[in-house]
């Protein structure tokens, strides 16, 4: 059985490694000729809108699913007259588009930001006024780890922002002085049944994460569970869906979801029952789902741009070395660690000299301010 990927990056090379397991096979549709993934399946190279290789993709594929949002729609609309693609189309296209994404947040009264789409420049003086400042603006399609992306202070900053951006639609944002970051994590299978992750917080910087710590018996998971279960049923979502929220004020807000395996759930490797990366593949194929149950409390750490040494990673106790082999690139995701412990204070030493570790070796913009997070 052979489950087709766009993209080849490190979602796809994390999800064959779990399926190898399962005895399935993968194809993958990547641009890159070093596409970390390639070394786990058949790499299918070439341009995402390739129809030769989107026919090949299909043909040799039960099921297609996707690494990130931005896949051209024509070429899901594509696939999905050939072969099942999963999590659907419908969920992808309000993904990829962060005022569809808002729009159906509020349609569906999981509460938001202040926020105003921002389509042309006469826009900008009414999204000012409708939002306040400070603000973020946002480019409404392909911003990612912080890209497309800018913190405006007050109105004499907009325009100019608005153009650095490239003056394309954006929607401009509230920002929030929040207490926690959090994101939740589902997964729903073909006949409806759903399942949760604990809660993970986060902690990002430069727009990147940086440290994700599980958050099992937290007090906002009911509400966290609440939110995603009303997204994933409205989309009837097939997979791992995850939802970044902000805690303010004792509330959540949505941020953003991603309709696939998220860099938050990576923990789930090592501190959960099943990782998100099968539960993906078990729901996408119409499998039973597995056990989202906490193995303990687990801390995942990103590596940014360079990777520390193995040896010093693993002799750190309890902890998890995973390396993307990807070439390094200043502010590029080259791999993670995760440990896991009994307790949040057992895991307290791992996780700060992790910390330590990809303080030492990061690379991107925004470095050179300590991420804190708490255990
Ligand atoms: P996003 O791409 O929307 O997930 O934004 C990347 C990161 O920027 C988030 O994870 C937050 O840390 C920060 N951020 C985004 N939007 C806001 C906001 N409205 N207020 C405060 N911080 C934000």
């Amino acid at each position: 059985m052979r489950v087709g990927i766009v993209g080849g990056g490190q979602l796809a090379r994390m999800l064959a490694l779990a399926g190898h397991a399962l005895g399935l096979d993968f194809a993958f549709l990547d641009p890159a000729p070093d596409a970390c993934a390639a070394a786990l399946g058949r790499h299918l190279c070439g341009a995402y809108d390739d129809r030769r290789l989107l026919e090949a993709l299909a043909a040799s594929s039960e099921v297609v699913t996707y690494e990130f949002e931005n896949v051209p729609a024509d070429a899901v609309e594509f696939l999905a007259a050939r072969v099942a693609v999963q999590p659907n189309a419908r969920a992808l296209a309000r993904a990829r588009d962060r005022l569809a994404e808002k729009r159906l947040f509020t349609e569906l009264g999981i509460p938001v930001l202040p926020y105003a789409a921002v389509d042309t420049r006469e826009d900008l003086a009414g999204a000012a006024d409708a939002v306040g400042f400070p603000a973020i603006l946002k480019t409404r399609t392909l911003g990612y780890d912080g890209k497309g992306q800018a913190l405006v202070r007050d109105r004499a900053e907009l325009e100019g922002a608005w153009e650095r951006l490239g003056a394309v639609p954006a929607i401009l944002e509230r920002f929030v002085a929040f207490e926690r970051e959090l994101s939740v994590i589902a997964v729903r299978a073909q006949g409806g049944e759903i399942r949760f992750y604990p809660l993970a917080e986060n902690t990002h910087r430069g727009g990147i994460l940086r440290v994700s710590v599980s958050r099992p018996g937290d007090p906002q998971q009911a509400a966290a569970e609440g939110h995603a279960r009303r997204l994933a049923q409205a989309l009837d979502y097939v997979g791992v869906l995850a939802l970044e929220l902000f805690e303010a004020e004792g509330r959540l807000l949505a941020n953003e979801m991603a309709p696939r395996v998220h860099n938050s759930g990576h923990w789930t490797i090592e501190g959960a029952a099943t990782s998100q990366f099968e539960n993906h593949l078990r729901a996408i194929l119409g499998l039973p789902l597995g056990d989202t149950r906490a193995l303990g409390h687990a801390a995942m750490v990103n590596f940014i741009g360079a990777m520390p040494e193995r040896a010093r990673v693993l002799a750190i106790p309890g902890a998890h070395l995973h390396d993307y082999r990807k070439r390094p690139r200043p502010g590029r995701k080259l791999g993670h660690a995760t440990a896991r412990a009994t307790s949040p204070e057992a895991l307290a030493p791992a996780l700060e000299r992790l910390c330590a570790l990809a303080e030492e070796t990061a690379c991107a913009p925004g470095d050179g301010l300590r991420p804190v997070p708490r255990t």
